[in-house]
């Protein structure tokens, strides 16, 4: 983690170990270092690293054909992912739209659903509603409906603001997230969000079933999403459903809208849906939708790279190791068995003050106090420091410090779907040698 010099930059001026190959969970830097991917990087590389009949797919893709232009070529590649996906999707959502990653996938939502308001003949809807905080993606459009000070503050000017309502963080309200007056007091913050900006100036709600990146591994409260359906559908509002990280079986069902049983309008994916292997992602969209914005004269959208044919077959090779090997099964299977570890952790450093999450994708969050729910003060940097002890014990976690008047750090834990019993002691061992020197070189600080 020292500093070398490079002409490689990405946010800071941190340099991590040079990786040289990765296996199944496990990953291997140049020095011989084994690490546990136990985030599965950014809770992408959900059915393990090197998987030999998704490799096998795209040597056999690569060897017919690399690249076809979209407005030139469809390839049979594309043709047989955008079926497995709509396959996969609630019904109605059969036409897909596929993209690069995962902000490209969120702009190509907004920009459906603002044609296709056009096209039906509501030119005065524009604005889509997200919720603070949450992560949507770096491009200025998924920007603008991202809420999450350090990265879209300086950015400010150069967007167009767009409505937020609070996330459900029911655990630092002190609310029952069993309890659905719970869900409905959250979700009726949306139609009153709706009717301030007024109806008819409302396009579309954005939101991630299960929170990832800024709330940690949130699941909604009881009742939550099923109601910000109703309102979604009262209003005329689209439902767009931020499947990035809950996609592909993360969180116990291919998709986690399946646990609500929604029937949104958009569903975006990217992440796990190539699972690493190619930079892919996806947008499904009601019919509806986009036979209107083709009757309309056509989407005025598109990415170069879009229906990449080798991006395509890997797409498709994961869905079917994801079938084959049963990984969503699995994911909610060993989710539970990983939060029971987590919890035990909780009972024995009182530095974690919640434990939470579906299937696996799960996250605990340190607290100064649990009873206050006072976060740990920010310089002591918990969430990089904790993911650098974690590194040096040869595990990987994913951290985040949440902003937006409410300060905490969570560590997702999130390790590739095909983990095993075993696995999960290895993960919890390296968690309680880490939360062990993490707690003994904090305490020092917050006694002062
Ligand atoms: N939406 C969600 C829910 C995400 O978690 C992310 C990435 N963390 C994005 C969108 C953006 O994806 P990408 O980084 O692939 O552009």
């Amino acid at each position: 983690m020292n500093e070398r010099p490079s002409h490689l930059f990405y946010q800071g001026r941190q340099r991590r170990p040079m990786l040289d190959q990765a296996r199944g969970v496990y990953m291997w830097d140049v020095d011989g270092k084994r690490y546990l991917d136990g985030s599965s990087g950014a809770m992408v590389c959900n059915i393990g690293h090197s998987n030999e009949n998704v490799l096998e797919a795209m040597r056999r893709q690569m060897e017919k054909s690399t690249f076809g232009y979209r407005l030139h070529f469809e390839t049979e590649a594309s043709e047989k992912l955008a079926a497995k996906t709509a396959a996969l999707c609630p019904e109605g959502l059969n036409r897909v739209f596929f993209v690069s990653g995962g902000s490209e996938a969120v702009e190509s939502a907004m920009k459906l659903a603002r044609q296709y308001a056009i096209a039906v003949g509501q030119d005065s809807r524009w604005k889509i509603i997200s919720r603070a905080p949450s992560y949507h993606g770096c491009t200025l459009g998924a920007l603008a409906i991202t809420s999450y000070d350090p990265l879209t503050k300086p950015f400010d000017p150069m967007m167009q603001p767009m409505p937020k309502v609070p996330a459900p963080r029911a655990y630092l309200d002190g609310l029952d997230p069993e309890d659905e007056a719970t869900g409905h007091h959250y979700a009726d913050m949306l139609e009153a969000k709706i009717i301030e900006e007024g109806p008819d100036s409302v396009l579309a709600f954005m939101v991630e079933p299960v929170g990832g990146a800024s709330t940690g591994a949130l699941p909604p409260p009881r009742g939550y999403m099923e109601r910000v359906q109703e309102i979604c559908r009262k209003y005329g509002v689209l439902l767009i459903l931020d499947e990035v990280m809950t996609g592909a079986g993360r969180t116990g069902a291919f998709l986690a809208s399946e646990h609500w049983n929604l029937e949104p309008d958009i569903i975006v994916m990217s992440k796990g849906f190539a699972a690493g292997y190619v930079p892919l992602g996806a947008m499904a969209a009601h019919e509806r939708l986009v036979e209107a914005v083709l009757d309309w004269g056509g989407f005025l959208h598109g990415y170069t790279y879009a229906g990449n044919p080798l991006a395509c077959a890997a797409g498709a090779a994961v869905i079917d190791e994801i079938e084959r090997q049963g990984l969503v099964q699995n994911s909610a299977t060993m989710g539970p068995k990983l939060m029971e570890r987590l919890e035990g952790l909780m009972q024995r450093y009182p530095i974690i003050g919640d434990v939470r999450g579906m299937g696996l994708l799960t996250a605990f969050e340190f607290m100064a106090d649990r009873g206050s729910k006072a976060p740990l003060p920010k310089h002591l940097k918990a969430f990089d420091r904790f993911v650098n002890i974690a590194y040096e014990k040869g595990l990987i976690v994913y951290s985040r410090r949440t902003r937006n008047g409410v300060e905490g750090d969570h560590i997702i834990v999130a390790p590739p779907m095909i983990v095993n019993d075993t696995h999960l002691d290895e993960i919890a061992g390296m968690l309680d040698a880490s939360l062990a020197q993490f707690t003994d070189e904090i305490r020092p600080e917050l006694d002062k």
